[in-house]
């Protein structure tokens, strides 16, 4: 006989571990209890040894689908003979912090039913159960009760009743249970808001789309702006009407086979693709899909989903397989959810509303990931996945991390667990702004938690350091690629010292200059600047991000000490600029990784201006001809790297007639080649084996993938994200996680 008392931690609360617990040890006629506090799930566990092992290993091997277990703390304890197995309570106070769920994508038992004529809720848009459905973007506070979401003013009918209080039925407690009779309806409506009067609203959109019409539809967590893909000039229309020019809209697919048709499908895609969270996956497009050129121009990808509501497998029917499905906004605004404010924002692009009369509480864009080496690299973690926390080791303080200026996220910390927001997005729109303050006051009330320090980054115009200024509490600021490494080492629980490779575009340095391409030996709690991308001007300070000939031109004076010009930046006006340099005017130095790829791309004649974020940087790496062979030439003195021989042989080679696609592959393999020397000498030098991979230019698949593979033929440890952006959307984990650290 023995007893043991185990903790085990991890994301094992609202997941069904107490009562899966309760099963194997009654199964197995072992005795003891199992409770929930604020560590996790505790327990004690009495019985003969052989027993108390096979219990372990099904713990291990075999826990609920939706659990993740991090660590098992296991302690022997003498026998003090319990009777029975049972559950205990856990304290209120506790019940009422219990997790709430994300979005949750339709259940294959609610398809069944949704398709199936002789049930009630035959072709009903709003069907939904204890498996599937809203929750977090519908729920006003919890505890999670039907009365504290935008369900509220619908009362079940006594059928829906009787399911909600029948244990035995899947409805059981399910808060947004409803019925056509009791439930949500939906309306289509013209742009001027007006009713329009049909039998069956969904079969009139459908036949409004095959039209070539562009509706907004309303799905959870914002409005969609649909179109027919396969129609070049109705796609081109929705571009036009958006005010976005270049940006890739996603696509919606019927079914998987549908993908198939139209994207090459990768090992994890489909599993990805079919998951309850259901996220846009980055895929390769098949060069025959038929898909418009306008839904991606210049990109060898689409970005592609499938359906996750009732209301959208009801509109692909009727012969449409795909659609178009980007959100709902003019250009850089954040998504429209709210339904006045919906009709009033998109009536100008929408030429009719297949709207509903379920309110939305939160907004909450579709997350968006590619798959690297089967597991997903996200470039945004939004839908599907917020609120589920990540756990977050060694946590001991309640943090509120704001997170970056562009695709923003925050980060709230409560006993082991970090909660990432949803995509806020970029703090200087005034309405993003708003968002970002109303959702952390969201938060702070569906997890009942009062934050005891905040954490902000070091730049001092961020309008995330700025709120954080004008809060009367305790705070830190933590430089950008720290934070970057941090968000990484958080996934994995690693403290240090790793060596942190931080690709990124721009963040604030502590020298106040522009760092971004950083070479950090990291702890989790500082860090040593090893080296960097040697100092170059960004001509014109930031205006040079979005004119990417800039760096181009400024790359091109430095490697050749003048001597060399291309007539086409005199055209766009470098003498000019070059003065400004020159005399140091809006001139800041930066080491930055995104502005190298910028200049590569413009000067190979790919992108001069860019119109979102990153698209000099994703064009160059989607003409990538990945049979190029050869590499260039860099020069790395300790651990500063100077890319100037890089340009010079990239000239070399453009006057030498070699194509595009070869240059880009060459520029690749030469980044992951500059890693990896810094990452030898660093192994020399300080004994650091393991690499951390972070900031926004490893969404880059191909620098990933080369780099990835180099370090590990070298029998380095890698690290590299996947469960949050290593994009500024993932930056709040690492603030978080320093914070949660902090030794006052
Ligand atoms: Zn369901
Ligand atoms: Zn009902
Ligand atoms: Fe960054």
């Amino acid at each position: 006989m023995k007893r043991l008392r185990l903790i085990v931690r991890g994301i094992v609360q609202g997941v069904g571990f107490r009562p899966f617990v309760y099963k194997v040890a009654s199964s197995l006629g072992l005795t003891g209890w199992v409770l929930n506090d604020e560590e996790g799930v505790k327990m004690e566990i009495e019985g003969d040894e052989e027993k108390l092992e096979g219990f372990l290993r099904e713990l291990l091997s075999n826990p609920p689908p939706r659990a993740e277990i991090e660590e098992v703390e296991k302690e022997e304890l003498e026998p003090i003979g319990y009777s029975s197995f049972e559950i205990r309570e856990s304290e209120k106070s506790f019940e009422r912090s219990v997790l709430i769920s994300p979005d949750i994508a339709t259940c294959e038992d609610c398809l069944r039913e949704l398709f199936d004529p002789q049930d009630r809720r035959y072709r009903y848009p709003f069907i939904n159960c204890t498996n599937c459905g809203p929750r977090f973007t519908i729920i006003k506070d919890v505890p999670y009760d039907r009365d504290k979401t935008t369900m509220a003013s619908f009362k079940m009918c006594p059928d829906c009743l009787s399911e909600y209080h029948d244990p035995w039925n899947r409805r059981f407690h399910a808060q947004p249970n409803a019925c056509p009779r009791c439930g949500p309806k939906v309306f289509l409506l013209d742009r001027e808001g007006k009713e329009i009067q049909t039998e069956d609203p969904i079969r009139e959109a459908i036949r409004l789309l095959q039209e070539g019409k562009i509706l907004a539809v309303k799905g959870l967590g914002g409005f969609h702006l649909a179109c027919d893909p396969f129609k070049e000039e109705v796609v081109w229309e929705l571009r036009r009407r958006k005010w976005r020019e270049d940006k890739p809209f996603a696509l919606m697919c019927k079914n998987l086979e549908v993908v198939k048709e139209l994207c090459f499908l990768e090992d994890g895609a489909e599993r990805l693709l079919l998951s309850k969270e259901r996220p846009i996956v980055i895929l390769k497009r098949r060069p025959s899909c038929g898909i418009a050129p306008s839904v991606a121009p210049r990109q060898n990808t689409l970005g592609v989903m499938l359906p996750y509501t009732p209301l959208h497998h009801l509109l692909f029917q009727d012969g449409i397989r795909c659609l178009v499905m980007t959100s709902g906004n003019v250009s850089d605004e954040p998504i429209a959810y709210k339904d006045q404010e919906a009709l009033e924002r998109l009536s100008k692009i929408a030429d009719f509303f297949l709207t509903h009369n379920r309110p939305i509480w939160m907004r909450c864009d579709d997350s968006v990931l590619k798959v690297f080496r089967g597991k997903p690299l996200f470039f945004r973690r939004s839908r599907g996945y917020v609120p589920k926390p990540i756990f977050l080791k060694g946590a001991k303080r309640k943090v509120l991390a704001l997170g970056a200026e562009l695709k923003n996220t925050f980060c709230i910390t409560r006993g082991p667990y970090a909660f990432l927001s949803h995509h806020i997005g970029d703090l200087e729109n005034y309405e993003t702004f708003r968002s970002f303050e109303e959702a952390i006051e969201h938060f702070k009330k569906l997890l009942r938690v009062e934050p005891e320090l905040l954490v902000h980054d070091l730049h001092p115009d961020y309008l995330s350091t700025r709120y954080a200024l004008e809060k009367d509490m305790p705070r830190l600021a933590i430089q950008h690629h720290f934070a970057h490494a941090l968000s990484c080492m958080a996934e994995y629980g690693l403290e240090g010292p790793v060596l942190g490779i931080i690709m990124d575009g721009t963040g604030f340095g502590e020298d106040a200059t522009v760092w971004g391409c950083e070479f950090l030996e990291v702890r989790i709690d500082g860090f040593v600047r090893l080296g960097h991308l040697q100092y170059i001007e960004m001509p014109g300070g930031e205006k040079a991000i979005k004119e990417p000939w800039r760096m181009g031109a400024i790359y091109l004076e430095r490697a050749f000490e003048g001597n060399l010009m291309m007539e086409h930046y005199k055209e766009l006006g470098w003498d000019l600029l070059k003065e400004g340099v020159k005399k140091g005017l809006n001139a800041p130095l930066c080491s930055s990784m995104g502005r190298l790829f910028d200049a590569v791309s413009s000067l190979i004649g790919l992108r001069d201006m860019v119109n979102y974020e990153g698209q000099a940087a994703i064009e160059l790496e989607a003409i990538a001809d990945p049979k190029a062979q050869g590499d260039y030439p860099f020069e790395m003195q300790e651990y500063v790297v100077d890319p100037l021989p890089i340009i010079r042989a990239i000239v070399r080679d453009l006057e030498a007639g070699v194509n595009k696609g070869q240059i880009a592959m060459r520029f690749h393999r030469t980044l992951s080649k500059m890693i990896l020397k810094v990452a030898q000498r660093a192994r020399e030098e300080r004994g650091l084996q393991e690499v951390v991979l972070s900031g926004g230019c490893f969404q880059n698949l191909l620098l990933l993938e080369l780099t990835t593979s180099l370090l590990e033929g070298d029998s380095f440890k890698v690290y590299t994200h996947h469960k949050v952006p290593p994009n500024d959307g993932g930056l709040s984990l690492g603030q978080a996680y320093y914070g949660s650290r902090w030794e006052a």
